[in-house]
Order: structure tokens, then C-alpha cells, then sequence
């Protein structure tokens, strides 16, 4: 058990953390990206309820204008100020029934009635129907008190007999400074709704008890958004306002507050629709209509800024993990490179070593072949390389029909250096010795230490007279060098004797046998001299 098992471990718990934390960090951008969108949408849901809410306020308040002359004009006409004054005349009602018919429907309003100063109604332009206001009170009716305060009033309000919304507009009429009476002109707005439907979400009207009376779903009409509570039902009952339409209310739950007017519900599902909107999140704003008692509804549904919000948390979770992958990659790459270029150093520098080693080896080896084939004390060729490497000069000789010439060359009375300087003295006039012998010799000439004080020249291309000449070159070199021994100066002289080989000689040594008896004739013959044999 060592890091072997544990490093793997290691390593695979670093890249658990390293994994979750990227995925935290991708969860948590997400979501800050979601809560961004989804309130980008709310922004954008403000501006298009603030729209259609001035979009479906402006409809309802177009018959301001449309018919604000009308009531003043029905208050200064002479047909509506006889009736007046003469309501109790039969021809002269019936003449202003006549006359309001005729301008309701070159009008296009929707009631056009006149009422004495009690609030009752004297004429009207819906005379012949059922639904006639003729005789009906209006006394309590807002218009109709302010018209007689101030001269004029208007008023949205539900229509008492025709539970139809409408908007009055209303006059006093004067004669000598005394009002006489109200004429009154009501729009009809109850199909105003119709026009709002197709546009994004739904738009409601609710009346001051919070029920539903106008509404781009025609299901959702007739229902209060609250469930009423039991005086005003007495109350909407006694009115008989909505007698068989009312219908139960809607269920909605309040979620979050957003600004004024502005907030999320749910509409819960209701037993009796049709098309119920089973706990769809809607985005309400609402707002009073000027000049009434009612409040306009914007519903816009929240499911688009859902999804839209949950889009760009899922396209930024997809940005960022493509980027953090990116960034891996890239990190993976580099420390592959780094990791690619360390090795190639490492490989390189072991090649490197191995080269020296290798070098080092081949000194090694050269070294020791120089010793084995070279004398300790003087640097010369030994007696075993000068048997191999004769061998070879004597089959290039006789390959090429050339000449070659041995001379054996020994120094002259050494044991009496020995004995007079030491034997350390004598190993140094043998270093120089050495190095007298090889002055003046050519690259391909052999110079070997064949044994003690006695050495050997191998000279290819070289004859009998020829080789002489070497050697006595070699016998002047050595005398004429002068040696420091023990602080005295001596000369050396050597014996040499010279033998050419012979073509049918298979070997070298039968010319150095003879070189060998030239040398002992030199020696005899008194020394410090070449012998030619
Ligand atoms: P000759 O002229 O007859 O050749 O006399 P020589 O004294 O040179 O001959 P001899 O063969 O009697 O003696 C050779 C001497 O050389 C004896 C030996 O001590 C000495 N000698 C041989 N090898 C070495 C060496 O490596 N170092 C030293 N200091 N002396 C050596
Ligand atoms: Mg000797
Ligand atoms: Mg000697």
C-alpha cells in the first residue's frame, strides 16, 4: 500500500471537486441569468399592460367626446323646453319622445331621455320598448344630481333596467335662469370589449363591488375577481344589477406585489368554465378608469417570460459550459505541449549523456590499447605490437615488391649508467635515449622498445644502404644529446646492426636474428657504430 493506490485516488477526488465546482458555477451563472430574464420579461410585460390599458381606457372614454355636445344641445331645443314646462300635456310628451327617437338614431347613442327637476323621467327615445325609462326615477343617480349642482355631469354606471354599462352624460336645462330639468344622453359601452379581444392576454372592467362586466373573455364576464362578501351580494341582489347573469367568482390567488397596480396571481381553476385556466400565472395590472367608479384589468400571461427566461438560462449554461470546456481543453493542451517538451529534454539529455559516456568509453578504450601496446617508461611501441604490426609491413613489402629494413639499435655499456647514477638515473637516460632515436624518423617507421636498453626501427620501402643511413643518423642523434644525471652531464652511444628482409622470408625475424649478430659485431669492434649484414 503506497502512493500508487492512493495518488490515482487523489487525483480522481481533485477532478470530483474540480467537476462540481465548474457545475456550481454553471448552475449559479444560469440562474443569475434567469432571474436577469425573467424580469427583463416583468419590464416588458409593464409596458404592454400600460399600453392596453390605455388602449381599453381610451375606448371607454371616446363617447366623452363623441356626444359631449349632445346633452346641451337637447337642453336648449324648444321641443324639450315645452316638455318641460308642459310635462302633464299628452301631445307634448309625445312629441319629445318622437323627437328624442329621431336623434338617438341619427346619433347612434345609446338612450337619449329628458327628466324634470323631481328625477323623473319624462320622454325618452326608448318610449316604445319595454325597457322605456319613461316614468322610471332617477333622482339618486350621480348625473343627475351633479347636472343639477354644477349645470352638466357625467357618469359610467350600469344601466338600472338594462344591466347594460354605460356612460351618461348629462345638462340641466334653463329657462330664466331656473332649471327646469336634466337631458341626459347614455352610450351604450357594453360591446366595447369586444374589440379588445385578439390583442396579448385580457382586459376586464369590474364595477366598484369588483364584479366583472366587461371582459375580452366572455367567460370570465359576470364574475366578481373576489368572492363578494354577504352585504354587498344583499346589496347587488336588492339592485337586482346582474339578477341571472352573476355568476361565481374567479379564483384567484395573489402572488408577489411588483409595483403599484402590478402584481402576479394564479387563476386557479373554476368548476363552471369551459375553458378553465388551470393554474396558468398571470402578470395583473390594474388601474381606475378616470372619472368612475371602475377599474380596468390588463392579465398578460407569465408563460413566455418562463420559457424565455428559462431559454437563456439554458443558452447561457450552454455558452459557459462550451467556454469552460474550451478552457480545458486549451489548459489540457498546453500542460500536453509542456509535458511533450519536458520529456523531449529529458530524452535529449540522457542521449547527451550517454553520448559522453559513450565517449568517454571510446577514451577508455584507446587508453587502454595505447597501454597495451605501448612501454611505460620511454612511450615507445612494445615488443607485442611490433610482432603484430611487422607482420602486416611485411605482407604490404612483399604485396608491393618493396624493400624493408630492420635495424636493432643497443645502448653502449648502460649497466655502468646504473651503476654510476642509480637505476632511477639510468630509466631517465632511457627516456632520452628514446626520444634521440626517434628524432628525424618518418610517420610509416616503426620504433619499438624490444627489451631493456636494446630497441628496434622497422623502415619500409627502405634497403640495407638506405636503413643504414637511418641508423647511423640515429647513433650521431644519440650522442650528440647531452643528459642532466645527478647534475652531471653525460653523453650515450649505441651499437646498431642493419638487415634488410628477404622477399622469400615469411617473417621479420630472420632479419632481426641477423641484425641481432651485426649488433655484437659492432660491439665487438669497439662499439658507437653501424653494422650492415
Ligand atoms: P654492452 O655495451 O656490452 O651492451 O654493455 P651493457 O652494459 O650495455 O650490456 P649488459 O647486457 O651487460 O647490460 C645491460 C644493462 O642494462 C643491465 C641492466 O641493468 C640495464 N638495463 C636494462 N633495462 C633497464 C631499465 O629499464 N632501466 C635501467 N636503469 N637499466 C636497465
Ligand atoms: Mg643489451
Ligand atoms: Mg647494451
Amino acid at each position: 500500500m503506497s502512493r500508487l493506490v492512493f495518488k490515482p485516488l487523489r487525483a480522481f477526488q481533485k477532478s470530483v471537486a474540480y467537476s462540481a465546482l465548474i457545475v456550481a458555477a454553471i448552475a449559479a451563472s444560469a440562474w443569475v441569468v434567469y432571474g436577469w430574464a425573467w424580469q427583463r420579461g416583468l419590464d416588458e410585460l409593464h409596458l404592454v399592460a400600460a399600453r392596453r390599458m390605455q388602449t381599453a381606457s381610451a375606448s371607454l372614454l371616446v363617447p366623452t367626446d363623441k356626444y359631449s355636445y349632445l346633452p346641451a344641445l337637447l337642453a336648449s331645443h324648444p321641443t324639450v323646453l315645452e316638455l318641460l314646462r308642459y310635462p302633464d300635456r299628452r301631445d307634448v310628451v309625445q312629441r319629445a319622445n318622437l323627437f328624442l327617437d329621431k336623434i338617438q338614431k341619427d346619433s347612434h347613442a345609446g338612450v337619449v331621455y329628458v327628466i324634470d327637476q323631481e328625477g323623473l323621467t319624462l320622454a325618452s327615445s326608448n318610449w316604445n320598448s319595454k325597457d322605456s325609462f319613461v316614468g322610471q326615477s332617477y333622482s339618486y343617480r350621480p348625473y343627475f344630481q351633479e347636472a343639477l349642482r354644477t349645470g352638466q355631469g357625467h357618469f359610467y354606471g350600469m344601466g338600472v333596467v338594462s344591466l347594460q354599462p354605460g356612460y351618461y352624460l348629462a345638462r340641466s336645462a334653463m329657462d330664466d335662469g331656473r332649471v327646469l330639468g336634466v337631458t341626459v344622453v347614455k352610450v351604450d359601452i357594453g360591446r366595447t370589449d369586444e374589440s379588445w379581444r385578439g390583442g396579448p392576454g385580457e382586459i376586464t372592467v369590474t364595477d366598484e363591488n369588483g364584479v366583472v362586466f366587461l371582459s375580452s373573455r366572455p367567460d370570465w364576464k359576470y364574475r366578481p375577481l373576489q368572492a363578494l362578501d354577504d352585504a354587498t351580494l344583499a346589496e347587488v341582489k336588492r339592485t337586482r344589477q346582474y339578477e341571472d347573469v352573476l355568476k361565481p367568482p374567479m379564483r384567484i390567488r395573489t402572488g408577489k406585489t411588483l409595483a403599484e397596480g402590478e402584481r402576479l396571481v394564479t387563476l386557479l381553476p373554476l368548476a363552471d368554465e369551459a375553458k378553465p385556466a388551470t393554474g396558468a400565472e398571470w402578470f395583473l395590472r390594474s388601474g381606475a378608469l378616470t372619472g368612475s367608479p371602475w377599474t380596468v384589468n390588463v392579465f398578460l400571461p407569465m408563460d413566455q417570460v418562463e420559457r424565455q427566461a428559462q431559454r437563456d438560462a439554458i443558452l447561457c449554461a450552454g455558452v459557459i459550459s462550451f467556454l469552460m470546456l474550451s478552457l480545458m481543453y486549451v489548459v489540457q493542451l498546453r500542460n500536453r505541449t509542456a509535458e511533450r517538451e519536458a520529456s523531449r529534454k529529458a530524452l535529449n539529455l540522457a542521449h547527451r549523456s550517454l553520448e559522453l559516456k559513450h565517449q568517454d568509453l571510446q577514451k577508455l578504450t584507446e587508453d587502454l590499447r595505447l597501454v597495451s601496446i605501448t612501454d611505460a617508461l620511454t612511450g615507445a611501441y612494445n615488443r607485442r605490437y611490433f610482432q603484430d604490426a611487422s607482420a602486416k609491413m611485411v605482407s604490404s613489402a612483399r604485396r608491393h615488391g618493396q624493400p624493408l629494413s630492420v635495424v636493432v639499435i643497443d645502448a653502449d655499456r648502460f649497466k655502468d649508467i646504473n651503476d654510476r647514477h642509480g637505476h632511477p638515473a639510468g630509466d631517465k637516460a632511457l627516456q632520452e635515449l628514446t626520444a634521440a632515436c626517434r628524432e628525424g624518423l618518418r610517420e610509416e617507421d616503426l620504433f619499438a622498445r624490444f627489451g631493456g636498453e636494446e630497441f628496434i626501427l622497422l623502415l619500409p620501402n627502405t634497403d640495407a644502404e638506405a636503413a643504414r643511413v637511418t641508423a647511423e643518423r640515429v647513433r650521431r642523434n644519440v650522442m650528440a644529446r647531452e643528459v642532466e644525471l645527478d647534475g652531471t652531464t653525460i653523453t650515450m652511444t649505441v651499437s646498431s646492426g642493419v638487415s634488410q628482409w628477404r622477399p622469400d622470408e615469411p617473417s621479420i625475424d630472420e632479419a632481426i636474428r641477423r641484425a641481432d649478430r651485426a649488433v655484437y659485431a659492432a660491439k665487438d669492434l669497439g662499439r658507437n657504430r653501424v653494422v650492415v649484414e
